[in-house]
């Protein structure tokens, strides 16, 4: 638990949240600014800053985790589609530094402005990106 960090509060139960799952790793509850109807979080109870500091384990669970909620929400809300969400750094969006996965609902026609308008790169850029990417793994 990091002290003055908002989610592990939440986590934790110190913070009330809209929880609709909790076991010994995770909380999910309801973003309190939803994008769509259901949009929620699931939060690690222990905290990580963002992805870069997330262990494989724990991603693991994370994700299988993301599986059941996700068919949890269209069997609830009948939701037509479903965006995973997950920021890092200021940059990318990220307003709380405790590592989270943002499930979204979509519904047919919700104009929600999530998707990015595609770039157009030189074959020799993809593939500087490429080598540089692939080196570094
Ligand atoms: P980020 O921008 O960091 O990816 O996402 C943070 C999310 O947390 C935002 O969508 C925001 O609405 C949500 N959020 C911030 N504070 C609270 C809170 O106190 N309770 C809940 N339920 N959600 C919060
Ligand atoms: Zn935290």
């Amino acid at each position: 638990m990091k002290d003055d960090c908002l989610f592990c509060k939440i986590a934790k139960g110190d913070i009330p949240s809209a929880t609709i799952y909790e076991d010994r790793y995770f909380r999910v509850f309801l973003d309190v600014n939803p994008a769509s109807k259901g949009h929620c979080l699931i939060v690690p109870r222990e905290h990580f800053d963002n992805i870069y500091d997330l262990d494989g384990e724990t991603a693991g669970r994370l994700f299988a985790l993301a599986t059941g909620v996700a068919r949890a929400l269209r069997k609830a809300l009948s939701c037509d589609g479903l965006n995973l969400v997950q920021n890092n750094g200021k940059v990318a969006g990220q307003t709380v530094n405790h590592f989270h996965l943002h499930l979204i609902p979509r519904y047919e026609g919700d104009q929600l402005g999530l998707l990015w308008k595609a770039k157009h790169l030189k074959e020799e850029e993809m593939e500087e990106l490429r080598k540089k990417i692939k080196n570094a793994i």
